[in-house]
């Protein structure tokens, strides 16, 4: 059926900008910025001080399964499978203690926001048993924990990197107790100016892959960024040379959009484009096929946010909080990486084992036991999460 569009992500039923939109699907109720992410080693946070990166995100091909965010559940096909996408990046729910500063992964799972439906999580019991009890004392406290629904990507960071000792909060070198040796990590140096680091005599590379977590805000800033690259061509790298012909079902062909044609709003346009649709020709549910061409190649196909180097920095928002807010300055490209980074430096990194949840355990031991009604503690790590009353998704 497909002569124009290759589904190249090898995604069942997803382009890559759906997959990219199923990351701003959340709860309703936001919780603002995440955590410091202490737990995270080569953790990326692009610049807040004025200058800019130059990055290339690498995509992962993640497993996740697709959650109908109104039946609060996972979306079944046909034989009552769940229905498994693959996904460039990760999504996961982070928690933040705010007194100790530390951050952990929860472990409630991607049905975790559903009243009940989650997997059991005593992080979540608590963020649960605190809003409640805002919600009935009027006040702000108890807040000891934040939650944020988070993606994560890795990210070749493109700058000069030198393997330097890592230093404890104090700024003391961190030494290995067994080999007596101090623990060593890759450190940004300064691309232009005076570099204290490249005057050190420490091994240096070029580019370094690191993982980037996003909150809802800059991952929608990367979202529409991303949507308005697909005019650009991956194939020959051509610039504005991407037509959109038709959108059609996976199922039969069926055309539903004729670009030629239609007098669709670009809104209605990008919800046909970003929701699951049922075909009123076969009755098939899901998300459409884009039929695009290239004008000046045979093989056109729309260029992502993968094929750019991204010129990206953070700046102070504008409603005078705490908050930075992530700007993409500018794209360069569509370009591959190939003949400048090697293998080690476009792959991406295991995110499901760097933002692995935490253990129930891990949770008891940072949280301690839930309060019950009567005041009395009990063992909240075998319980399974209920939320009495909280307003999650409702
Ligand atoms: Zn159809
Ligand atoms: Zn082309």
């Amino acid at each position: 059926m497909s002569a124009f569009g290759k589904d190249r992500a090898a995604v069942a039923g997803m382009n890559l900008r759906q997959q990219l939109r199923q990351g701003t699907k959340r709860a309703p109720k936001g919780t603002g910025g995440g955590g410091g992410g202490a737990l995270f080693r080569d953790q990326y946070y692009p610049p807040n001080d004025g200058t800019a990166d130059i990055v290339r995100l690498l995509p992962g091909s993640f497993p996740a399964p697709r959650v109908d965010f109104d039946a609060k559940d996972y979306v079944r096909d046909a034989d009552n499978n769940v229905v498994v996408d693959s996904l460039p990046y990760i999504k996961y729910i982070e928690y933040f203690l705010i007194q100790r500063k530390f951050s952990f992964v929860g472990s409630e799972g991607p049905l975790g926001g559903f009243k009940g439906k989650g997997e059991p999580s005593l992080a979540s019991e608590w963020y649960w048993h605190e809003w409640n009890e805002r919600k009935n004392n009027g006040t702000d406290s108890p807040q000891s924990l934040r939650r944020s629904e988070k993606c994560a990507m890795s990210v070749l960071v493109q700058a000069p990197f030198y393997h330097v000792p890592q230093v404890d909060k104090d700024g003391k070198i961190r030494i290995n107790e067994k080999t007596k040796q101090p623990y060593m990590v890759w450190k940004k140096g300064a691309v232009r100016g005076n570099d204290e680091l490249a005057a050190g005599g420490y091994e240096k590379k070029n580019g370094h892959v690191m993982h980037w977590s996003y909150n809802f805000n800059h991952w929608n800033t990367l979202t529409s960024y991303a949507n308005g690259l697909a005019c650009h061509c991956r194939s020959c790298n051509a610039q504005d040379s991407i037509r959109e012909l038709a959108l059609v079902c996976r199922s039969c062909g069926e055309c539903v959009v004729d670009f030629q044609e239609t007098t669709l709003s670009e809104a209605e346009l990008n919800k046909i484009r970003d929701e699951e649709v049922k075909c009123h020709q076969c009755g098939f549910h899901g998300f459409l096929e884009n039929m695009i061409k290239c004008e000046n190649c045979a093989h056109g196909e729309e260029a992502t946010l993968f094929d750019f180097d991204l010129e990206v920095t953070q700046v102070k928002a504008s409603d005078g909080g705490k908050g930075y807010n992530l700007m993409i300055r500018k794209a360069i490209g569509p370009r591959p990486i190939n003949g400048v980074y090697g293998e080690s430096e476009r792959k991406g990194l295991d995110l499901p084992k760097i933002y692995s949840p935490a253990s129930m355990e891990q949770q008891l031991k940072l949280l301690g036991p839930l309060p019950t009604a009567d005041g009395q503690q009990q063992g909240g790590a075998t319980r399974q999460p209920v939320n009495n009353g909280s307003r999650s998704y409702t």
